[in-house]
């Protein structure tokens, strides 16, 4: 099956593509060899109004999809930055949408509005030593105590 983009799915790429030029071999061999995370990277897609672009309008997202999403991954991916640079990114986007799906508006100006403009960073901690792909073999709990919940477990990949 051929997949067509649209001119403004293309429009999404080929910004996408001027951005990560900033970012050459020289800059992600240095983030391979030393272990650091990319900033600039993550930077430079929030001030471009990047990171929201599968959320709300309302809490200062372009409320595109997550074809336009995917298509920004992948372009990242295509410039040389590879998973490095993808995963720094796509966190923040294709995790927080049961968030945008299923939250309350409460919710939603709370959790996604400081990841759009790049103030807080998304992890994903799902993965455990004796738990990979299998998921419902995952032990951590959170159990409520209260007014908070006590978490025991082990979480790795995060
Ligand atoms: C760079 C990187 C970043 C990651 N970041 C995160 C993160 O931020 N948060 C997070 O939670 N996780 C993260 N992960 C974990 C990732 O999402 C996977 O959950 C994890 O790598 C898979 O678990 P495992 O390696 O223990 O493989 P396993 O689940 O042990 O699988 C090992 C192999 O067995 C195969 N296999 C497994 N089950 C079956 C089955 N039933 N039948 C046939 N074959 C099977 C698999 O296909 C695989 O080839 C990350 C992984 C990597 C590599």
């Amino acid at each position: 099956m051929t997949f067509r983009m649209t001119p403004g799915q293309q429009e999404i790429r080929d910004q996408i593509l001027r951005i990560c030029a900033q970012f050459d071999d020289d800059y992600w061999l240095d983030r391979d060899r030393n272990g650091g995370f990319p900033h600039d990277l993550h930077r430079a897609m929030a001030d471009g109004g990047w990171l929201g672009i599968a959320m709300p309008e309302a809490v200062g997202g372009v409320d595109l999809g997550i074809t336009e999403a995917t298509i920004m991954m992948q372009a990242i991916a295509e410039s040389g930055a590879g998973a490095s640079g993808a995963s720094a990114i796509h966190m923040n986007i294709f995790g927080l949408n049961p968030v945008v799906k299923f939250g309350t508006d409460e919710q939603r100006a709370r959790m996604l509005s400081p990841l759009i403009a790049g103030d807080e960073k998304a992890c994903f901690a799902v993965t455990e030593p004796a738990t990979g792909l299998d998921t419902t073999k995952l032990k951590t709990m959170a159990v409520r105590q209260g007014d908070r919940y006590v978490v025991h477990g082990q979480k790795v990949w995060i």
